[in-house]
């Protein structure tokens, strides 16, 4: 049996192919998700991994979800923190009730879920955690006040995590995509992502899920103890920092 992976947010688009990726890897997977039972449903079918249902801004249900998790395959020693939404807004237009859901998926949920799974790490003397960032947390968009927020605060959770983590075997490291073909993009109209791509992507096209999952994969490796507190941009060439 390969390490124990817990991905959030796994149902659909990136969650989905880095669950996929880590369980072709050989990691025994646990896959959460918010709503979609069919998508996960499918996801089990096509790789065998385990899906688990729960919503991660709910921290009681983190709290219930991990404990099951645990109990089926063992504890957590990969969590990747994926789950999120982007319902872009101007501030001006927004109401409090859309900034704290926002805040509470995209941001609270680091909380929810790797309250979780640290101390069993701290003991065990192994972790790595991999928080799904952006490139909108370095460069946020229109209507990216609450979801360009919480990215960039997920950052900093990452840096912050890693400086009490390390002396205990365990790496944190985000990765920060920049625009990928997901249903999270889909919603912009075709015209509009061709011109992004021809004036703003290096590389010539939107990224896939396996870009990102190919880098989950390089950092939730054992040989991977050296890299702690980094944020990898993938993300074409759009942003250089
Ligand atoms: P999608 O909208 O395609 O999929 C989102 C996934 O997250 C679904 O599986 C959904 O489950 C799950 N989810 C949403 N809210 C919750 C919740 N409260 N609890 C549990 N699961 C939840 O998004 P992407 O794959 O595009 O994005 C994944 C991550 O990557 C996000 O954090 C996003 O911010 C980040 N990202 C995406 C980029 C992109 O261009 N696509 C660029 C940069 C970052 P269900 O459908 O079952 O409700």
């Amino acid at each position: 049996m390969g390490r124990v992976a817990l991905v959030s947010g796994a149902s659909r688009g990136i969650g989905r192919g880095i669950a996929k990726a880590l369980a072709e890897a050989g990691y025994t997977v646990a896959a959460n998700y918010r709503s979609d039972d069919g998508a996960a449903a499918s996801l089990a079918a096509e790789s065998g991994v385990k899906t688990y249902k729960w919503d991660v801004s709910d921290y009681d249900a983190c709290v219930a979800g991990v404990e099951k998790v645990v109990a089926d395959l063992g504890p957590v020693e990969v969590l990747v923190n994926n789950a999120g939404i982007s319902p872009d807004k101007f501030l001006h237009k927004m109401d409090a009730a859309l900034w704290h859901k926002v805040i509470a998926t995209n941001l609270d949920s680091f909380f929810n879920m790797t309250h979780q799974v640290i101390n069993p790490m701290r003991q065990t003397g192994f972790g790595r955690i991999i928080n799904i960032a952006s490139l909108s947390a370095f460069a946020p968009s229109y209507g990216e006040t609450s979801y360009g927020a919480a990215k960039g605060a997920m950052v900093s959770f990452t840096k912050a995590l890693a400086k009490e983590s390390a002396a205990k075997g365990i790496t944190v490291n985000a990765v920060a995509p920049g625009y990928v073909d997901t249903d999270m993009v889909r919603v912009a109209p075709q015209e509009w992502i061709d011109n992004l791509v021809k004036d703003h992507i290096l590389v010539g096209r939107i990224g896939k899920v396996e870009d990102v999952a190919r880098c989950v994969l390089f950092l939730a490796a054992d040989e991977a103890d050296f890299i702690t507190g980094a944020t990898i941009d993938v993300n074409g060439g759009h942003l250089m920092r």
